[in-house]
């Protein structure tokens, strides 16, 4: 509000009488044309304003004191209106004329021209109005800015989802994190010929463990299933939440014999953990798992790491469908 010039709000209709205007037309004029003031000119610039109540308190000493007067003596505009005119330059801005108007108790504030000639005439009503729309107009402005930040934040907090690599219920790696080391590891093992290996791990009956213990309950078997396969595994394997109760261990530069050996430690570890499963045939908490190792000297399709990944998901197919609790090598 503080930049914005009188101008903008300013009325130029301005409504005045000269100073020696009787008071009766003063009155009519103020009547018709339902003014509540009219301000006094002399030689076109302003002297004077005179008000409703200005013209009220006129009356009122004047019947009080001699009634006669009134016929006798006509009144002019000179002898009712307040000489103390607050009067503002063009130049002046909507705020100072607001303070003005409050500091003075007054509703109507002339504008004059450097020369003093009268310009226009600025209300409280005509401010306050102005005070109300930029306030809204600010308050639209917030609200827009707001909500476009609002969804910048939800925008980037989607972006740093994807970007995180850590799945947060297990705290190991997610699928994308697994993506990204298999491929590397899958590179390395290419340039160096070196075998690598990957193990499809799935929990056995878990809808069951599930239904009969909770969720919650499900989540506690999730991170212990997960715990004891990170204590059997070497510490240059890693393990990823490839999905659901579906875990993943990477085993870089290892041979088939030693994969499966480490594969069958790992399930056999996590049944001597003897977590409660009263649903399962083995009555404890078991893993199947698919086993697949990539081999360099491979060609073609079957050189890729995928294929070496959908292998050991066909073996943890194959493991399930045998009876369960076991490894199944591709
Ligand atoms: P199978 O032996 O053939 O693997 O049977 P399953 O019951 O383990 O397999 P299924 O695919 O039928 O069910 C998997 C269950 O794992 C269902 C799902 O609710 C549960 N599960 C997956 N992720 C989570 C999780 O983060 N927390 C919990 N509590 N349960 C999960
Ligand atoms: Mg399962
Ligand atoms: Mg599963």
């Amino acid at each position: 509000m503080e930049d914005y010039k009188l101008t903008k709000i300013m009325s130029t209709d301005v409504f005045s009488v000269e100073i020696d205007t009787p008071l009766i037309d003063v009155t009519n004029q103020m009547s018709e044309q339902k003014y509540s003031c009219l301000l006094v000119q002399q030689n076109n610039k302003p002297i004077g304003i005179i008000t409703e109540r200005d013209i009220v308190c006129f009356l009122s000493e004047a019947l009080t004191n001699n009634s006669k007067s009134l016929s006798n003596n006509p009144p002019l505009a000179a002898d009712l209106m307040s000489y103390n005119l607050i009067m503002l330059q063009e130049d002046q801005k909507i705020l100072e004329a607001l303070v003005i108007c409050i500091a003075n108790n007054i509703r109507h504030l002339p504008v004059i021209d450097s020369n003093g000639f009268l310009t226009g005439i600025v209300t409280y009503t005509d401010i306050a109005n102005f005070q109300r729309n930029v306030m809204e107009s600010q308050a639209a402005i917030i609200e827009k800015n707001i909500s476009e930040r609002t969804s910048e934040l939800v925008k980037a907090n989607h972006r740093l989802k994807e970007m995180t690599l850590q799945d947060p219920l297990l705290g190991i790696g997610n699928r994308r994190a697994m993506e990204i080391d298999i491929k590397c590891t899958h590179d390395l093992s290419k340039r160096y010929a070196n075998d690598y290996a990957i193990a499809m791990i799935d929990i056995d009956n878990f809808k069951l463990y599930n239904d009969h213990y909770g969720h919650q309950a499900g989540d506690d078997a999730l991170q212990k299933v997960t715990s004891s396969i990170m204590s059997s595994i070497r510490k240059s394997d890693r393990i990823y939440r490839y999905g659901g109760e579906e875990l993943l261990i990477l085993l870089p530069q290892t041979e088939p014999e030693s994969a499966e050996k480490l594969v069958n430690r790992v399930l056999s570890e996590l049944e001597s953990e003897k977590i409660p499963h009263c649903k399962s045939p083995f009555e404890y908490v078991t893993a199947s798992c698919g086993l697949a190792v990539y081999n360099s000297h491979l060609q073609g399709q079957n050189s890729e790491w995928s294929y070496v990944l959908e292998s050991a998901d066909k073996a943890l197919y194959a493991a399930k469908n045998t009876g369960r609790n076991k490894v199944a090598v591709s």
